[in-house]
């Protein structure tokens, strides 16, 4: 029953676990160990060379993981998922899973800062060319493909601009090609299953909703399965090619009797194998106390933030407010398209005061914390222009959507009363 129930309410309780044959455990253990012992020689000898899937040192995988694992995939519509240890770690390997030194990839434009960076600097000292493409003008990303294009990466909800990726348009674009599109949805799970609309593989800071309390750092990268690895060899050589660090298996081939899950297995087999980045089963376990309750968290945080949109519009003070609910045009038309369970838990806003209104606006709230970070049980805050993008040019703070006066909201899941008496408090200081 709760194998084939395709409801998140219920998938979220069940998928990936029953009671504990041994104990009768119903809550998952954390299995806290490094490794685990082989049956016999012939056990150890078939999970090594991939005849069967099963334990063999948490680096590579952990049961309490892989019920997480299970878990996302299933509300995802996945085939496999690999957790890792943030959700940087996601974006990395989602790449490093294709690519290699002289290929590239084409971006979005609009991304967290993070990922920016890895992608405009760490990945190119890797010899791995990040293109930036306009998610406005989705052909942009057929314009800046070549014979060495390996992916397309965008994120489903980009802050600070919430303008929703085109998903289908540009998956559309990359299959013909063979390039599969990755998708982060890390603002957007459950108002939005990109692989229903086309994506391939999709990313997740599982820091953020999916944690949803704030306390663990963690990432994962979910196999849509749905992705023809073999249809195109030379555009995807790491799956065609023999490869010499796995006895020379090559991977679009090699675990066809696993299911249609090559992207995960490499991505575990190899990247977590040898770069090592993996989820601690503590954190997993976290990670899945806080999924069981996205479903009821995911509309509160929309509505929440509904209503502090409706707050702050048309107040002197405030320039604008930036949220999928009051765009316009194309932009609107994709939010709806996509975002069909809702907007999402995060509003921008520019104060008339600017820079200066900004830091006194986040210095005068009380209930609201101050953080880098989103998608909390609690209300959280951030001025870019005095800290994450403080660096950046006036051009730049311009193309990335921050100006001086900016401010990024994640609403949580306070009483909307106290919200709205915090903001208002806040504002009236800021001037
Ligand atoms: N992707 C998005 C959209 C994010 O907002 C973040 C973090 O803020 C990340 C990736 C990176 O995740 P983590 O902080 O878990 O490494």
């Amino acid at each position: 029953m709760a194998k084939k129930s395709r409801h998140p309410e219920t998938i979220v309780l069940h998928a990936g676990w029953r009671a504990d044959p041994t104990t009768g455990a119903v809550a998952p253990p954390i299995y806290q160990t490094t490794s685990f012992q082989f049956q016999s020689a012939e056990h150890a000898s078939n999970l090594f060379a991939l005849k069967e899937l099963g334990n063999i040192y948490t680096r590579l995988g952990n049961p309490t993981t892989a019920i997480l694992e299970d878990r996302i995939a299933a509300l995802e519509g996945g085939a496999a998922a690999v957790a890792l240890a943030s959700g940087q770690a996601a974006s990395a390997f989602s790449i490093q899973n294709l690519a290699r030194a002289g290929d590239n990839v084409v971006s979005s434009t609009d991304l967290y800062g993070g990922t920016w960076n890895l992608f405009a600097n760490t990945l190119k000292d890797l010899g791995i060319e990040v293109r930036f493409a306009d998610p406005a003008d989705p052909e942009s990303f057929r314009r800046a493909t070549d014979d060495r294009t390996r992916a397309y990466y965008a994120e489903t909800l980009p802050n600070p601009k919430l303008a929703v990726f085109p998903i289908a348009e540009v998956a559309a674009i990359g299959r013909p090609l063979g390039i599969p599109l990755i998708m982060d949805n890390t603002a957007a799970p459950l108002l939005c299953r990109p692989l229903d609309h086309g994506a391939a593989v999709v990313v997740y800071s599982t820091t953020k909703y999916i944690g949803g309390h704030g306390t663990s750092i963690g990432g994962v990268l979910i196999d849509g399965g749905n992705f023809d690895w073999e249809a195109n060899p030379e555009r995807q050589p790491l799956f065609n090619t023999p490869d010499p660090s796995y006895h020379g298996a090559v991977w679009s081939n090699a675990v066809k009797g696993l299911g249609p899950i090559a992207y995960a297995i490499r991505a575990r087999v190899v990247l977590l194998r040898d770069l090592g980045a993996a989820m601690s089963p503590f954190n997993a376990f976290q990670f899945l106390q806080g999924m069981e309750t996205l479903p009821l968290r995911m509309p509160r945080h929309c509505a929440n933030a509904l209503a502090v949109v409706e707050f702050l519009k048309g107040r002197k003070d405030v320039a604008q407010v930036i949220h999928p609910s009051i765009q316009t045009g194309v932009k609107r038309e994709r939010a709806d398209k996509y975002l069909s369970g809702g907007y999402g838990g995060l509003v921008g806003f520019e104060l008339v005061g600017g820079r200066e209104a900004g830091r006194k606006f986040i210095d005068a709230l009380e209930l609201f914390y101050h953080v880098a970070n989103i998608g909390d049980a609690r209300s959280l805050a951030i001025h870019p222009a005095s800290t994450t993008h403080s660096q950046l040019t006036p051009e730049e703070q311009l193309a990335t959507g921050v100006t001086d006066g900016y401010v990024r909201l994640s609403v949580g899941l306070e009483h909307i009363e106290d919200i709205i008496a915090d903001l208002e408090s806040a504002l009236a200081t800021a001037g």
